[in-house]
């Protein structure tokens, strides 16, 4: 087997509390090594029953935490977040996505259970990747040799239909104008008069994720559902170079960790325009994420990558292949309630990885 610059991992988190108590609900859920099989019953034809077979390059189980599979948060970072980290010290770009339905768990595997105190953000248990992330680069950065130069910078903004909001900047950020992206002729594209700040500490880089998470969680209860809606984008860039070895070119490396707007499909209840514009736009951004990542996992046909098509995708072009590592955590419930959106997420997870999955029919006359 080839290297693939690509890892698609899937995550489950438990049943909440709404989908056990609801009439009938069921766990469709199967793990088997690296595969996940889903069940479903056709309406209306009780004696069959299909199989649903998925394979991804990792599988976390989080649905019962005192099960020997269980997953946890250090897990599914050491797994996940710690390769993108040993490559940024080499040189190599890096992005991270969290894609699924809102609720699925997107957020707590990114950020953590709650996002807006020392305590969560600390929190040994509930801590995500992205905190875990900042503490190791900083470990990391302590055990450099001494003549190494180190500097890290850091920014943190939302996408929202199409448009760019800083989450670093102190303005009120429904006030404040959407900000544009440019392209430079060396270094590619960029966000212009985005905040971009230099941390020297953990603390420091601490310090951004509080304030990017209460911005984000100020303009989440101000505008409804505008969390669910948009994509968050935290990055690092890395900076290295050897003050013994001037020769040597300095290296640097952006790794960006992606917390994107729920994939749910637009509801018959949502029927106004706002709704729409946001649906289309977010569904743009999932889309062309999707066609750019599976066009990149096909490097032989040497397609065409349209990364402009989305502002995402434009954005985080440096970081989306060539030498880059890209990680695709795809988020999902158990329940049988969210079937179809947990079988669409599984779907556009295996389209990224080029693989198709197979459906299998059981026919069980004992049934
Ligand atoms: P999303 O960001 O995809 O909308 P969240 O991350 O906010 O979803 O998760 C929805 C709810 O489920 C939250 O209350 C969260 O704490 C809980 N949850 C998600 N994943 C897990 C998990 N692996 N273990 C325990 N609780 C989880
Ligand atoms: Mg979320």
């Amino acid at each position: 087997d080839e290297v693939s610059n690509l890892t698609v991992a899937v995550r489950i988190r438990p049943m909440n509390s709404r989908e056990l108590l609801h009439v009938g609900s069921a766990d469709v859920v199967g793990v088997r090594d690296k595969e996940i099989i889903i069940k479903s019953h056709p309406v209306g034809s009780s004696n069959v029953s299909i199989d649903h077979v998925f394979q991804y390059d990792q599988i976390f189980w989080s649905c019962e935490e005192n099960h020997s599979f269980y997953s946890t948060q250090e897990e599914v970072f050491l797994t996940l977040g710690k390769p993108l980290l040993n490559s940024a010290f080499k040189g190599y770009n890096g992005c991270l996505f969290a894609y699924g339905q809102t609720g699925s768990g997107k957020s707590y595997s990114m950020m953590g259970r709650n996002m807006c105190e020392v305590e969560d953000i600390d929190c040994p248990t509930f801590s995500g990747i992205t905190p875990r992330f900042c503490r190791e680069l900083f470990e990391q950065i302590s055990k450099l040799d001494k003549g190494c130069l180190c500097t890290v910078e850091v920014s943190y903004f939302e996408i929202y239909n199409e448009k760019i909001h800083d989450l670093l900047s102190n303005a009120n950020n429904s006030t404040k104008t959407p900000l544009k992206v440019r392209e430079h002729p060396e270094c590619g594209p960029y966000v212009v008069g985005l905040n971009v700040e230099v941390v020297k500490t953990y603390e420091e880089l601490r310090n951004c994720l509080l304030i990017g998470n209460r911005n984000r969680a100020t303009a989440a209860t101000t505008m409804n559902e505008k969390s669910s809606r948009s994509h968050s984008i935290f990055s690092i860039e890395l900076c290295l170079s050897d003050e013994k070895n001037r020769e040597n070119a300095s290296r640097k490396s952006k790794i960006s960790l992606v917390d994107l707007a729920g994939s749910e499909r637009l509801g018959n209840s949502c029927n106004n325009d706002v709704k729409i514009r946001e649906g289309v736009s977010i569904n743009k951004s999932l889309l062309t994420l999707g066609k750019v990542i599976s066009a990149l996992a096909d490097q032989k046909k040497n397609q065409f990558v349209p990364y402009r098509e989305s502002v995402l995708t434009w954005l985080l072009r440096e970081s989306l292949g060539g030498n880059s590592l890209t990680t695709m955590l795809a988020t999902i419930t158990p329940a049988n309630t969210h079937l179809d959106e947990t079988l669409a997420t599984l779907r556009y997870a295996c389209q990224a990885r080029s693989i198709v999955n197979r459906a299998r029919i059981n026919e069980n006359p004992h049934d």
